[in-house]
């Protein structure tokens, strides 16, 4: 086959051999691409979707692509491009020690979600977060899915994007093509 053999660059002097050919998106891909944007751009090219890798960049875990066959639906996972409802539905069922279906399972978070959710916390609370610009409009990413939006042509200084009512938030992104880019990037799907 044609094409690079592997990608291996020293990052901050160590050995970093991560290939960007790969079917699985994982937080060192993101942590590469953020780092590298020649990695960046041979994620871009190895996949049909742009907007998957803006959404790994941005800490998003899922873009808007094509419909799933079975479901129709356009949500899919920037991890390994499933469907993010088909995925969902057929997370494993989880036993306790004694083989019985643990108590309070019936939650639609998965064991692994409220870690991860819990792990968003605490990066949070340690000042994670990442800077999207679109035109006058900036943006910061927060792991737990905060989004603060500042743009001070319109005096608009919100520091979390979901607490904006839909209605408005539709208002706004009529008028202002780079609110919604920087919710694509993001990884917010439109609907
Ligand atoms: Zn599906």
């Amino acid at each position: 086959m044609a094409g690079p053999t592997g990608y291996k660059k020293g990052l901050q002097g160590g050995a970093w051999h991560l290939s960007p050919f790969a079917k699985k998106l994982t937080r060192r891909h993101r942590d590469a691409a953020r780092a590298d944007t020649v990695f960046e751009q041979a994620l871009r090219a190895q996949t049909h979707y742009p907007q998957r890798i803006d959404a790994l960049i941005a800490g998003g875990t899922y873009f808007i692509g094509k419909p799933c066959e079975r479901c129709s639906s356009v949500k899919r996972r920037v991890f390994d491009c499933g469907c993010w409802s088909c995925k969902q539905a057929m997370r494993p069922i989880v036993l306790d020690y004694r083989n019985r279906l643990a108590k309070g399972w019936l939650s639609v978070r998965s064991r692994d979600g409220h870690a991860a959710i819990l792990d968003a916390k605490r990066r949070e609370t340690a000042g994670e977060s990442y800077c999207i610009d679109a035109g006058d409009w900036s943006a910061q990413v927060y792991p737990t899915g905060r989004l603060a939006v500042h743009c001070p042509r319109l005096h608009i200084e919100t520091p979390d994007l979901r607490t904006v009512p839909k209605a408005r938030l539709f208002e706004l992104g009529m008028a202002n093509p780079e609110l919604v880019e920087i919710m694509r990037r993001a990884g917010w799907s439109v609907d």
